[in-house]
């Protein structure tokens, strides 16, 4: 079939909703996700969205932004931080109208808590900045927009997955889609697509993705010769439960909890006296492989299995059930513990892309480094950026991310298609995703997809995880190569059209493999280490060599590098201490 909208936005997440709800006010707009919304990973985050509302103590604006450049390591566009951090404020005190049950004070204002990076007045001390809803902000956050989505009379798509973008020349005109529940394939037309697929962190072995992170957008478009940006910069969350990565929010730490070694020693005193448990997330990760590294991790023989713990025990089970009751259930299920009186074991978990689809600050896809857009086509949330994460996102500031750039697409798409015409497509738009989907289901004798996706992730994790050198990276590159020749001789057992999950994996697959590519050969090019890529053969920021963004082109067999400058108009970049 052919639809037609003047808007169609690729995801039901924070961001996609967001930007479907501003749109549908005078657009006629869809939403297409390949999950049935709730279950978008939005749901997932725990801790909270930062506001510099200054409820429980003092906060500016200003030094939010200063904490979101210093912490992306100067990487971060500063206007784009600025402007997040100014209209936080009005993103949060707008969910809130909108029926999002944040956590109150006693006064009954929004309740805030502590989070890594977050700092009064330019790094003197951690600052409560985090606005919550116990530990299920994000579900709050997709509860509160969905509901305001339907209101606006927004069409969904569920379970329809998109496998290709109409883009001709510089003009993007629609997607390619297929029916998960009949195997059919959709053409959308449109005259402004945005997409707002999420993260990809399923390319990790260990990670606090769901097994839906596969980075389906930026692995569409840069197939379609859209350069991605900033790939190398993958963050490692410090906390994943050890073996497992599912995520223990750095709320605990928000609350009081401490990073302890295997002799019960609060060991983030070394590495960041002045913050110590509450230092970004990058150096955090780094410290806890330190410490394992130099044989003070919990079984202690510096391998793969040693782990640390996260120390909740001395804030009580009334505060742990009242404001962490998730992460007090996460413990019991996964590890039989109960955290306050046990401690958790925990791990760094691969849990963040600060890379993605280049975009301004209304979502529009960047083409180039002197900032020429694609026409009618968008991006927000974690599969963009914008890039006000630079090389380390804090915590908290990608919900705010969501609400305040998945707003500025949405208004801008609304305004961009007033009075635009629906764009005409060719009769064969959607063959070439036909002609995939069948070359897939013809193929039922090859290489098991679940071998390739196995080795990918372990080749990732081990080679372009937390600490690399240029010689793992290299091994990385080659090997990825390899796999993405093999790829072509993966077999589909399931050639059925109904919920064909086996389909579905294998196509996913391609687009881990294809992101993971451009990851490792983004990395390896980069030859300084700067937030979350350090690069023990480089361990130094290099500010004169390497202030800049990369812009990376997947080609057939290989990827082409380009530079971005950096917007650096307010604060100087100066050494990074905490
Ligand atoms: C466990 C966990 C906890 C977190 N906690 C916090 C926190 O406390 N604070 C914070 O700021 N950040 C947190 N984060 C990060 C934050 O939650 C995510 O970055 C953010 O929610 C991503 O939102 P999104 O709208 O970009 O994408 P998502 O919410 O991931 O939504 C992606 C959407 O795209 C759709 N989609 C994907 N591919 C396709 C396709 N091919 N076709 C159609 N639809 C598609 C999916 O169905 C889904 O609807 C956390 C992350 C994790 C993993």
């Amino acid at each position: 079939m052919t639809y037609e909208y003047e808007v169609v936005v690729v995801g039901a997440g924070g961001a996609g909703l967001y930007a479907a709800l501003e749109a549908s006010k005078t657009a006629r707009t869809a939403v297409i996700s390949k999950l049935y919304p709730m279950r978008s990973h939005t749901g997932a985050a725990q801790g909270g969205i930062s506001a510099a509302l200054g409820n429980v103590e003092e906060d500016l604006p200003e030094w939010h932004a200063f904490d979101t450049v210093k912490g992306g390591d100067y990487l971060t566009d500063q206007s784009a931080a600025l402007l997040l951090a100014e209209d936080a404020i009005r993103a949060v005190i707008d969910l809130e109208h909108r029926g999002l049950p944040f956590n109150r004070t006693a006064e009954g204002k929004i309740d805030q808590r502590r989070f890594g990076g977050h700092t009064r007045n330019f790094g003197e001390a951690a600052v409560m900045r985090s606005c919550f809803a116990a530990d299920r902000t994000g579900h709050m956050i997709l509860q509160t927009l969905y509901q305001q989505c339907i209101k606006n009379e927004v069409s969904f798509f569920d379970e329809f997955q998109v496998l290709d973008v109409i883009i001709e020349g510089r003009q993007c005109k629609g997607i390619v889609v297929i029916e998960l529940s009949t195997g059919e394939i959709h053409v959308f037309k449109a005259a402004a697509v945005l997409f707002a697929t999420g993260g990809f962190g399923r390319m990790f072995r260990i990670t606090s993705n769901a097994y839906a992170n596969t980075g389906d957008g930026p692995a569409v478009l840069a197939r379609r010769g859209i350069p991605l940006e900033d790939m190398e910069f993958f963050q490692f969350h410090p906390t994943g439960i050890r073996q497992m990565g599912i995520l223990i929010t750095e709320g605990v730490r928000g609350e009081g909890g401490i990073l302890r070694n295997s002799s019960g020693e609060r060991f983030m005193e070394r590495y960041t006296p002045t913050l110590l448990d509450l230092a970004p997330r990058d150096i955090v990760s780094r410290s806890i492989i330190s410490e394992i590294r130099e044989g003070r991790g919990i079984i202690g023989d510096g391998s793969v299995d040693d782990y640390v713990h996260l120390d909740a025990t001395h804030l009580g089970k009334d505060v742990i059930e009242a404001k962490l009751p998730d992460i007090a259930e996460f413990c019991r299920t996964y590890q039989g513990i109960d955290p306050a009186e046990h401690m958790i074991p925990v791990m760094p978990t691969a849990h963040y892309a600060m890379g993605g689809i280049p975009t301004d600050m209304d979502g529009r896809v960047i083409a180039d480094k002197n900032g020429n857009i694609y026409e009618g086509l968008y991006a927000a949330g974690e599969c963009a950026c914008v890039s006000v994460h630079g090389a380390n996102r804090l915590g908290t500031n990608s919900l705010v991310d969501l609400v305040v750039f998945g707003r500025r697409a949405g208004i801008h798409m609304r305004e961009y298609v007033e009075g635009a015409v629906i764009p005409v497509v060719g009769k064969d738009a959607g063959n070439e995703a036909r002609h995939f989907i069948e070359g897939l289901r013809q193929r039922s004798r090859g290489i098991h997809g679940g071998y390739i996706r196995q080795e990918m992730e372990s080749v990732m994790m081990e080679k372009v995880g937390i600490y690399r050198t240029g010689s793992q990276m290299q091994a990385a590159v080659d090997t990825l190569k390899d796999l993405r020749e093999q790829y072509s001789e993966a077999a589909v057992q399931d050639t059925k059209n109904r919920f064909n999950t086996d389909l579905l994996e294998i196509i996913e697959l391609r687009n881990l493999l294809d992101l993971a590519y451009i990851t490792a050969c983004s990395a390896h090019n980069r030859e300084e280490s700067r937030g979350a890529h350090y690069r023990e053969d480089y361990p130094g920021r290099n500010d004169e060599g390497w202030l800049k963004h990369t812009l990376a082109w997947l080609e057939k067999d290989s990827v082409k590098i380009n530079y971005k400058p950096v917007d650096i108009s307010r604060w100087e970049p100066k050494p990074r201490v905490y």
